[in-house]
């Protein structure tokens, strides 16, 4: 089962918690046991999983990737969004999480996030779930 979900965003970055939309993915699939893959098809935006219960880990992570990568530099890419899409292949574009009774199996603390880093726009995100 592959799925393709739009995702606006309304700032430039923002780590925006998605995990209760891949819950709602993974009921609709109907599968119990297997694995599914979270993937972003975009150069500038990146997804991720880490603490959920506290925003300021977000807050944190987001402003140290500033410092990581600077908003300027001696950047050549004429487009003007280098930052933004180092920090995508920093965080990477896919996830994967198991499957098992039908639920996601996150840790406790643990959510999944979509990273906008050049933001806002209307973004799209592709879940697929198999079963085993
Ligand atoms: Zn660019």
């Amino acid at each position: 089962m592959v799925k393709t979900i739009s995702i606006s965003t309304t700032s430039r970055v923002e780590f925006l918690d998605i995990t209760s939309k891949i819950e709602d993915i993974v009921e609709e699939s109907g599968i119990r046991d297997g694995i599914c893959y979270i993937f972003v098809p975009h150069t500038t935006a990146a997804v991720t999983i880490n603490e959920g219960a506290d925003p300021s880990v977000r807050r944190d992570i987001i402003a140290q990737l500033d410092k990581i990568v600077p908003p300027r530099g001696d950047y050549t890419h004429m487009e003007g969004n280098s930052p933004a899409h180092i920090k995508a292949s920093l965080i990477g574009s896919s996830q994967i999480v198991f499957v098992q009774e039908g639920r996601i199996s996150l840790g406790t603390w643990q959510s999944i996030y979509f990273c906008e880093f050049d933001g806002p726009r209307t973004r799209r995100l592709i879940v697929k779930i198999t079963e085993k």
